[in-house]
């Protein structure tokens, strides 16, 4: 059962190169995708979807298309792709991206991965970068992990589990000032990445002109906004929502909950400003619990159906 389709990162053969663990596909892989949905599910575009979603006459074979996260590389592998067929997809925009000072996750992921040969090199760093700038810190790690330390995640390396463990339960919030730190050290700079990594503010106009619904995000993307207050809240949405709708001059409806979080008073500010439709980001429950909070599927699952 599927009611829409989240996609994140693309990778191509020149611009946005693969690299292993970035959970990424290629246009190739979504042309597989978008096949697939064909022959098996009804491909909505967004107006319509939102209709049946509104009526309750959506149907288990219903599906949509979802990019989140305004990313360049939606831009430049995908939309074109989306034109050939002509096929209208959400993308959901989160506005500090286009700040000054946008958050630092996509930069840390971009950083993680496009800086070093692999991932083990990036943490031979990290873990250098502890001992030598948080050495009371690491005593901690030395003293209290335990080898079973996450044991339940078979898929997990060694590394993995030493780095998880350091950054959760030992570092914390000290953990960005220690990757802004090492990011300092590979001359690593945020202002030159930022623009191969995010849309412009043209590029979402073009969007939305062709015809593709823009929603809300949250202003800052927080990973726990359930965790914020009913008016730090609001403050992310309203932020949101005035960003997004000078851009595209209309009234918004839709959004995507960032990293899948909310709570009572996110449905209550969304409420409030008018929107109606809202999507999460997993299948967990796997049915619409309300309109605002709509069950998606990983491309990358979907990925996994379609080569079994
Ligand atoms: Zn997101």
């Amino acid at each position: 059962m599927k009611y829409s389709i989240m996609f994140h990162h693309f990778h191509d053969d020149h611009k946005y190169p693969e690299v292993q663990g970035g959970g990424s596909i290629s246009s190739d892989d979504f042309h597989l995708i978008i096949d697939y949905l064909d022959e098996n599910f009804s491909l909505l575009a967004p107006d319509e979807y939102l209709k049946k979603v509104e009526h309750g006459s959506i149907q288990e074979g219903d599906v949509c298309l979802t990019f989140d996260d305004a990313l360049k590389c939606q831009f430049d592998v995908i939309y074109p792709e989306l034109e050939k067929r002509n096929l209208k997809a959400f993308f959901f925009v989160y506005s500090a991206a286009f700040s000054d000072n946008p958050p630092p996750l996509e930069f840390f992921r971009d950083f993680r991965l496009n800086f070093f040969n692999n991932v083990n090199e990036y943490y031979d760093l990290f873990f250098n970068a502890v001992r030598r700038l948080y050495p009371q810190q690491y005593n901690v790690f030395l003293n209290d992990y335990q080898t079973d330390y996450l044991s339940a995640f078979p898929f997990y390396t060694e590394n993995d589990k030493k780095y998880r463990f350091i950054r959760d339960k030992v570092l914390k919030e000290k953990y960005f000032d220690l990757v802004f730190e090492m990011m300092k050290e590979k001359k690593y700079s945020q202002l030159q990445r930022k623009e191969k990594l995010f849309m412009s503010v043209d590029e979402i106009k073009t969007l939305h002109d062709s015809g593709h619904t823009i929603g809300l995000h949250s202003h800052s993307h927080p990973t726990q906004i359930h965790n914020l207050d009913y008016s730090s809240q609001l403050e992310e949405y309203t932020k949101n929502y005035k960003f997004i709708s000078s851009i595209t001059k209309r009234k918004i409806n839709v959004m995507s909950h960032p990293c899948g979080n909310y709570n009572d008073d996110t449905l209550k500010v969304l409420k409030e400003l008018g929107i109606k439709f809202g999507f999460r980001s997993s299948l967990t429950p796997s049915y619409i619990m309300s309109s605002l909070e709509i069950p998606r599927e990983d491309h990358a699952n979907v990925m996994n159906s379609i080569n079994f």
